[in-house]
């Protein structure tokens, strides 16, 4: 069996399984790889993690994707001055607090969070955001949001 998992002593692509095997807990599997071109064996652990779920409004429960979060913030910063560090870092953070909510929550929780974060970052991003993410709702709700700042 070949698998692509990348050598760590010469940076070979492919390396094979030898021997694959429960760990005592039961809940990773322990892998003995050895390469083909150097011939040097390695281990490799792998374990099921459960993905953040958010659930959307319509009642679909969708994996969190973090490069449309990303996309969305980028976005809502076209133009701005920003780089890229200071934008990861954000996207990061807000991450980070969706992720403290559980492993399955509502998207307006996502929606609340951005919102939270760019309203301390920049108000024009948190403007523009506020616009795509209430497009949905009473637009009156965004005037308001406009009037408040
Ligand atoms: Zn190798």
């Amino acid at each position: 069996m070949t698998l692509y998992m990348v050598c760590p002593y010469c940076n070979k692509e492919e390396t094979n399984v030898v021997d694959s095997r429960k760990t005592n807990e039961g809940n990773s599997i322990r892998r003995r790889r050895e390469c083909p071109k150097c011939e040097l064996r390695f281990t490799t652990y792998e374990k099921a993690e459960i993905g953040l779920m958010i659930q959307k409004r319509s009642g679909d429960i969708q994996e969190f994707n973090y490069e449309k979060l990303y996309k969305g913030i980028e976005n809502a910063f076209g133009g701005l001055d920003i780089n890229d560090k200071k934008l990861k870092t954000l996207v990061d953070n807000i991450h980070n607090e969706i992720k403290t909510q559980g492993n399955k929550i509502k998207s307006e929780i996502v929606g609340e969070t951005v919102l939270k974060y760019l309203k301390e970052s920049n108000e024009v991003a948190y403007l523009r955001f506020a616009s795509v993410y209430k497009e949905f709702s009473d637009a009156s709700d965004f005037e308001k949001e406009v009037a408040e700042l």
